[in-house]
């Protein structure tokens, strides 16, 4: 006992242990003045009380990544859908991965561009929080269903997650999260639903930290919605000789090792895809915010699109890549017809728990009190795993299973 009340008291750093104002002058230090330091953050909606102890060690964005590793929602993400449903099989990318992937990604081009990483991370891992189960038919299913109830779209509920629907603390709702991370996904979207605490001015472009994960999640997806394609047999290689961002990496590939089986040409082909994308998307934006002259973060709000960008010639490879996903993968009759069942059964379940709220889980039946039927069996529903909405529906509908 008394070990957590001197833990509580203060903490003890000895000679050589980096606290948080050493972190703090680091970034000063080693980060580009048009990073987003933790000192210029615009902060937190509700203050804190009595967390010197836990400050005392991790920065604020630090602590912003811990709280969303370690809410719900981000383990739920396992159990999501990417693009092929987890059951076909437990090497496809799960929204788990996928943000891992994105993470990764990130923090590669925020310590090249000197931005700051602890950021860029804590934003790679929440930007996901808001998907629905089976991936975008859930969100299309929602979306139909909410439509004169205010609609759905996967990064306001994003915010609506980090904001309402996680509890952890005793006097407000939410995670409690800074400025940054929750503007991040407010600036995602097209319409504005204004959050309680804070305006989000539609007029000021994002952090540059913001923008590297946009661009970091399309390396990602298309990559790994490549690979997942061609393991699930639904492309060919045939068919992507008429991609020529992929065409050429694999055939460079293919001269480099030409005996080599095919599935490490295809996985090489994939690494260099990244690599090439990553690269092209550093020094791009490097020479853009040169060229803009960029010098502080009020300059990258001030300026209007997107300074972390690809170059023009890649942007249209990659374009090419992305209408070739669309029409192959995300249109396939295997992707569509599990598409289809998701829609239906989402629908199914929604217009079961808004004839009769009773059936929800106590916190929202109350949860449906405050804020409305639909909106309330909406959060329900899009905050579950893939394997939960299944469960659910078997538990609603099939007559022999426990209720
Ligand atoms: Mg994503």
């Amino acid at each position: 006992m008394s070990q957590v009340s001197d833990h509580i008291a203060g903490s003890s750093p000895q000679n050589g242990m980096q606290r948080r104002e050493d972190m703090q002058r680091r970034e000063e230090r080693e980060l580009a003045p048009y990073a987003m330091h933790s000192v210029n953050s615009r902060g937190r909606c509700n203050k804190e009380e009595d967390q010197a102890y836990r400050a005392a060690y991790r920065g604020l964005y630090q602590r912003d990544r811990d709280r969303i590793i370690h809410s719900r929602a981000f383990r739920r993400l396992e159990y999501k859908t990417q693009v092929f449903v987890n059951h076909e099989g437990d090497h496809y990318r799960t929204r788990l991965t996928h943000t891992i992937e994105v993470s990764q990604i990130s923090r590669t081009v925020a310590r090249v561009l000197r931005l700051n990483e602890d950021l860029v991370e804590a934003i790679a891992l929440a930007h996901d929080l808001g998907h629905t189960p089976f991936g975008h038919s859930g969100e299309d299913a929602l979306r139909g269903l909410m439509k004169d109830r205010g609609g759905f779209e996967h990064n306001d509920h994003g915010l609506r997650v980090v904001d309402k629907l996680e509890h952890r603390y005793p006097n407000y709702a939410g995670l409690n999260l800074t400025y940054e991370i929750r503007e991040s996904f407010a600036k995602h979207t097209t319409r504005h639903d204004k959050p309680s605490c804070a305006d989000f001015n539609p007029h000021e472009s994002p952090p540059l930290e913001s923008q590297v994960i946009e661009a970091a999640d399309e390396i990602a997806y298309n990559n790994h919605d490549l690979e997942d394609g061609l393991t699930a047999g639904i492309i060919t290689l045939d068919d992507l000789e008429e991609v020529q961002l992929w065409a050429e990496a694999f055939h460079w590939i293919g001269k480099r090792i030409p005996s080599a089986p095919r599935k490490i040409r295809i996985y090489q082909t994939i690494t260099t895809l990244i690599n090439l994308l990553t690269t092209d998307l550093m020094e791009s934006s490097f020479k853009r915010l040169a060229d803009a002259g960029i010098k502080s973060v009020a300059d990258v709000r001030a300026t209007p699109g997107r300074l972390i960008a690809f170059t023009l010639e890649m942007q249209r490879k990659k374009e090419e890549l992305e209408n070739f996903l669309a029409a192959r993968v995300y249109k396939h009759y295997r992707v569509a017809r599990m598409a289809s069942k998701a829609h239906r059964f989402i629908e199914q379940l929604f217009g079961e728990y808004t004839s009769d709220v009773s059936q929800l889980p106590p916190e929202y039946q109350q949860w449906s009190e405050k804020e409305g039927a639909k909106r309330a069996v909406c959060d329900y529903i899009a905050g579950m795993t893939d394997r939960h909405a299944q469960d659910e529906y078997k538990r609603l509908f099939y007559p022999f299973e426990r209720a």
